[in-house]
């Protein structure tokens, strides 16, 4: 029997286990299975497909998205996180203890419950997409983009993600041209000012793709349509780099907790409580709105903690 069990492994989980062993609840984290054909569900999640991360504190000259999954996995085994790199496919949590299965088929009996499962890149959902992942289509940069070197690539979506997809493509490929539904970008001033002042990167205003084209083996270009004035145009590319944001991974769960209306687990303000007494949410799975690595470690520490109470409360 488990005292406390993390699923997921990106920084809300790893900060959980970090908080919990060092209470001595001998945490056991289901970090994930091997690559997945979605690179955002692989061990570690969102941060194992991000360059370089400048906001993390304590990195003054910066550190990649994999160095710190690394790190985080290296301070929660150093105090004797016990981590099984495979998915968590079960739960049951009609009654305490909860009952998990894992993918390998083991059984699992814990007593606390701390999801930290993350998000998931979103697709476009239009023709020709998911025939050309993988094949010209990706939601990854740091994956793909060497593939590309020297070509023309697209970029869709008007957020700090796609403004990051940009910058980093633009070290390695011909020429970027960056394609927003909108007249203005969401992304944070810094991220946006670096990609409109780079000679390598167009933007493409007002414009949505409504197919991706290609020869039947890899892509070619992609239909796109000028939402203000209807025009429809061909742009010829090798790649398409979706970056529209994320939905929150949480189907395992939507049966048995309370979610908003776009699956992410609700919480009570201020805590990872979810609507299930045991059961603690922390990270992007309950973050609609901040969704940064060090929020999501904050988060994780505080699922730790409101977990120990929880058990301390139940005299375990
Ligand atoms: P986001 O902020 O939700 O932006 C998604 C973008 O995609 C928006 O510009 C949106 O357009 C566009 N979009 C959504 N659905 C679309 C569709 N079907 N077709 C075309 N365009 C579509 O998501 P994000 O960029 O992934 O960022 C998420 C969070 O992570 C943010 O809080 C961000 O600050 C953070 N983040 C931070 C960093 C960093 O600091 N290094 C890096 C990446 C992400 P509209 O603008 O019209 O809605």
């Amino acid at each position: 029997m488990n005292k406390v069990t993390i699923i997921g492994s990106g920084p809300a989980g790893y900060t959980a286990a970090i908080y919990a062993a060092r209470a001595n609840l001998s945490p056991v984290i289901y970090a994930g299975g091997p690559a997945e054909e979605d690179p955002s569900r692989v061990p570690g999640g969102q941060l194992m497909i991000t360059t370089d991360v400048e906001n993390y504190p304590g990195f003054p000259e910066a550190v990649t998205g994999p160095e710190l999954i690394e790190r985080f996995q290296k301070q929660a085994e150093r105090f004797g996180t016990v981590i099984h790199m495979e998915n968590v496919t079960g739960v049951d949590l009609s009654r305490r203890p909860f009952h998990l299965t894992a993918e390998s088929g083991a059984k699992v009996s814990t007593e606390t419950l701390i999801i930290a499962t993350g998000a998931t890149a979103k697709w476009l959902d239009v023709p020709g997409e998911s025939t050309y992942r993988n094949r010209g289509v990706s939601a990854c940069a740091t994956c793909d983009g060497a593939f590309f070197k020297g070509l023309g690539v697209l970029v869709v979506g008007g957020g700090d993600t796609a403004m990051e997809e940009a910058s980093h493509l633009a070290k390695i490929v011909g020429q970027v041209t960056l394609l927003h539904r909108r007249d203005a970008f969401r992304a944070s001033q810094i991220m946006q000012h670096r990609v409109l002042k780079n000679p390598k990167i167009s933007v493409v205003w007002n414009t949505v793709v409504e197919e991706v084209l290609g020869d039947g083996r890899s892509m070619t270009g992609a239909r796109v349509r000028n939402v203000k004035t209807g025009e429809v145009t061909t742009l010829g590319a090798q790649a398409l780099f979706v970056a529209i944001g994320h939905r929150p991974n949480s189907e395992l769960f939507a049966d048995r907790l309370e979610t908003n209306d776009t699956g992410y687990i609700k919480t009570v303000p201020g805590s990872t409580r979810t609507s299930l007494e045991g059961v603690f949410a922390c990270g992007d799975v309950q973050d609609a709105v901040f969704r940064q690595a060090v929020t999501a470690a904050g988060t994780g520490c505080m699922a730790a903690i409101e977990a120990e109470r929880f058990l301390v409360e139940q005299g375990r």
